[in-house]
């Protein structure tokens, strides 16, 4: 018979998208009480500063193009923390079971005999749709929300985008600012109406958010420029729903 682990289990924790009073009160507690907390980029300042004195606190994720710690090097890291008896909080940005690797994570802690807890956390579709004042589903307008990723491979996007060809979704594309140009043709490829509207906000969330509105065709005829901060771009009906809120600024396209 296998013996049973004494290790605690390891919190992978949804930070939401930024400010801490979007956080659980449970993800508060959890980073609270880390004995070593590893954050992600997306993770605020405020978020890694309510981490106790004395707490082993490791950067994992890297913005602007600097290299970032490998999947298998996280996964290592939290295994040894956790067998050296440390409570081991993985901070993530928004919530961890949306393109948070958190299955990946979890599969491997599992597998070391290590029991794992997710807390769930506001993503980011969410937090830009209640800053921005609109729904992501709206009666008789929309039905579904998919929630996407975008790539560009060999010059074209990679992914199947006929559930984004129906009207009645709302389509929240993460990690798609790069290729928006491509995924906004691929859309419309699959019959979504070129006027369709476009909300795509930066650093949602947050009080220096930015709200940038278009129409679909336009997000496919060109690169959006960008302040540098995460980008959630939101297809669909509902987009048109999204207004500035005062001390947000509206730019069309451009967040500049
Ligand atoms: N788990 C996160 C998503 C991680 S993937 C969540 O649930 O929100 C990273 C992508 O998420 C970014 O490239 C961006 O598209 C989006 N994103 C994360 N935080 C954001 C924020 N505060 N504002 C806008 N987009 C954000």
């Amino acid at each position: 018979m296998l013996v049973k682990n004494k290790l605690g289990k390891v919190l992978l924790v949804g930070a939401g998208p930024g400010p801490v009073d979007l956080m659980t009160v449970r993800a508060v507690r959890a980073v609270e009480s880390a004995g070593a907390l590893l954050y992600d980029a997306l993770c605020s300042e405020e978020a890694v500063a309510l981490a106790p004195p004395g707490c082993v606190r490791i950067q994992t994720g890297k913005r602007g193009g600097k290299p970032s710690m490998k999947q298998d090097e996280i996964n290592r890291l939290m295994l040894r923390l956790a067998r050296r008896g440390l409570q081991v909080v993985r901070l993530k940005g928004g919530d961890p079971s949306i393109f948070g690797r958190v299955g990946e994570e979890m599969a491997f802690l599992n597998r070391f005999g290590l029991e794992t807890e997710v807390v769930p956390g506001v993503t980011a579709a969410c937090a830009a749709a209640a800053q921005f004042g609109f729904p992501l589903t709206h009666r008789g307008e929309a039905r579904r929300v998919v929630f996407t990723t975008a790539r560009v491979e060999d010059g074209a996007v990679a992914g199947d985008w006929r559930m984004g060809g129906d009207p009645e979704a709302t389509v929240a594309v993460y990690m798609g600012a790069e290729a928006a140009p491509a995924w906004a043709r691929a859309l419309m490829a699959e019959g979504r109406a070129a006027g369709t509207p476009v909300a795509a906000v930066e650093n949602a969330g947050a009080p220096h958010a930015r709200l940038a509105e278009m129409t679909l065709a336009e997000l496919g005829a060109a690169p959006l420029r960008r302040g540098g901060g995460p980008l959630l771009i939101v297809v669909g009906e509902v987009a048109a729903l999204a207004a500035n809120r005062s001390g947000h600024h509206a730019d069309q396209r451009a967040f500049a």
